[in-house]
């Protein structure tokens, strides 16, 4: 599929845009406002990725919605769904020109259903800021990205989106309930509802969640919520090397018989360049690895004591030190050096590689060490972090200093490639929770095999024949 299947957008189709949401929600040739909705966070940096949209659409309701994708069905206008705009892989990226329909108007609170446990939101809606107001009610919505000060509840429906406490609470899809859809057609539709068990059928409302916007318009939200935990402390442990750091956890899993609410690790390049871009002392000179350990709970002493019985295991399985942290102020200060860790990197690489490859959890080492072997055999710098208790680990790979861009813009194609050939033979794939978008679609013959290709094909032209969601993503159609 190429541009030239689709049609421009014409002043008639403006028109026929601006009946349907009013004038004020159109962006239309005013290219400083059109700029903004030209990239996501992943492809900010790279102005050569960069694509306009013709037209912003801004939507109130689903009814727009339906109008909006009926016009866009009829005069085959490519539609590109944009909630924040935090996304890693170029989703929200309109490959193809055409409409970007931006959902940052849908952001109410629609019912707060305290005896269910239960919210139901519009897409809109910032993350955190439900997080927020539902933490005034002693509830939280669990499945959230370390995004959640910018993402939209849509968005991370749309990557089913997982952060640093998957490996306690698992990654959105498992708190996503019910959802109303637009379907490319215009149909609206409502799969699922507030229960907690259905297998009335194919599961329609997953096959929903994670599809990157490419299969139908999330427009309402119902999630299950859970109490929010009291207690909660948080553990910085600093090892000699990587190796022993994540061998030590799942030992630890199991002889404790332990699940913290989040295992996180870094690398000695992650470390060494977090610490210096915040300007702070490393805290134990001779670490080459730390892993970041939050336990929650509802008791705090219960809650203390489980994080000392784990700080004190890996002391004796080789730690060289940790520090713990129980006031919120502190807990943030050391959830700072994980969170902060992938910025860092980003100053110093104007170039690079940045993934998000998953491994059985025991593999991680094997796959840092491969890194580290690929990194080498293409001369360049590469850091690793990520989610240890989930095998999530992101790999940020960039030119050294000196080198140039024409050498790097010939390696880095197969540089990546050969990363994801090693993640295959480590049982692994090449996104556990950034999806695919426009960044990784060549790459997906490499993981997949023909038969699944084939049923995404099949499925993607069953919802949308015409191919007019967010084309480009995920899947290449052509
Ligand atoms: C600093 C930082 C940290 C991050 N940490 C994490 C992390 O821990 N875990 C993680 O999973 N991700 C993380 N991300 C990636 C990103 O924040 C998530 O993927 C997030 O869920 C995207 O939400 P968004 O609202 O920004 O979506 P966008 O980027 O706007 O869009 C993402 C995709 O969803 C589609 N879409 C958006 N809204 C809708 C809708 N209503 N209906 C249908 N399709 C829609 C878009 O077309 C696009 O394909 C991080 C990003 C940054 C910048």
């Amino acid at each position: 599929l190429t541009s030239k299947n689709y049609n421009k957008v014409s002043e008639k189709t403006i028109n026929e845009l601006k009946t349907i949401v009013g004038d004020k929600n159109i962006i239309y040739l005013d290219q400083e406002r059109l700029e903004p909705y030209s990239y996501d966070e992943g492809y900010k940096s790279n102005p050569g990725e960069h694509r306009k949209p013709e037209v912003v659409v801004m939507v109130n309701s689903k009814e727009e919605i339906s109008e909006v994708m009926k016009l866009a069905n009829r005069e085959m206008i490519p539609v590109t769904p944009r909630g924040a705009g935090s996304g890693l892989t170029g989703g929200a990226v309109p490959v193809h020109g055409g409409i970007v329909l931006a959902f940052e108007k849908m952001n109410r609170i629609i019912e707060l259903d305290r005896e269910n446990l239960m919210v139901t939101v519009e897409p809109g809606v910032i993350t955190n800021e439900l997080n927020n107001l539902i933490a005034q009610e002693g509830l939280f919505f669990a499945g959230y990205p370390m995004s959640a000060e910018t993402c939209f509840i849509g968005g991370n429906v749309a990557e089913n989106a997982g952060g640093g406490r998957a490996i306690k609470y698992g990654v959105t899809a498992r708190y996503v309930l019910g959802l109303e859809v637009v379907l490319p057609s215009g149909d609206i539709v409502n799969f699922g509802g507030k229960l907690l068990k259905n297998v009335t059928g194919y599961n329609l409302l997953q096959l929903i969640v994670g599809s990157e916007g490419t299969l139908g318009l999330v427009t309402k939200v119902t999630l299950k919520l859970l109490p929010l935990p009291k207690a909660r402390s948080v553990m910085l442990v600093f090892f000699e090397d990587l190796e022993s750091a994540i061998e030590a956890v799942p030992a630890m899993i199991s002889e404790l018989k332990t699940i913290p609410s989040s295992i996180e690790f870094m690398d000695k390049a992650s470390i060494d360049a977090t610490y210096s871009c915040l300007n702070e002392k490393i805290p134990c000179p001779g670490m080459e690895a730390l892993l970041l350990i939050e336990v929650d709970g509802n008791d705090q002493d219960m809650v203390r004591q489980e994080a000392l019985d784990i700080g004190d295991y890996l002391l004796d399985r080789g730690a060289l030190d940790a520090i713990m942290a129980e006031t919120p102020g502190e807990q943030e200060k050391l959830w700072k050096i994980r969170s902060y860790c992938p910025e860092a990197l980003y100053e110093v690489s104007d170039y690079r590689i940045s993934e998000d490859l998953v491994v059985p959890p025991s593999n991680i080492p094997e796959m840092v060490r491969e890194i580290n072997k690929l990194a080498e055999k293409y001369n360049v710098v590469g850091a690793c972090m990520g989610h240890v208790g989930d095998g999530n680990v992101h790999a940020i790979l960039y030119r050294k200093e000196g080198d140039t861009l024409d050498r790097w813009n010939t390696i880095h194609p197969e540089l990546l490639a050969d990363i994801y050939r090693a993640t295959k033979k480590l049982g692994g794939t090449i996104s556990g929770e950034h999806g695919v978008g426009s960044k990784r679609l060549q790459y997906l013959p490499l993981i997949l095999s023909d038969v699944e290709l084939e049923l995404m094909r099949k499925i993607k032209d069953v919802f949308d024949p015409n191919h007019i969601l967010n084309p480009g993503k995920i899947i290449s159609l052509s």
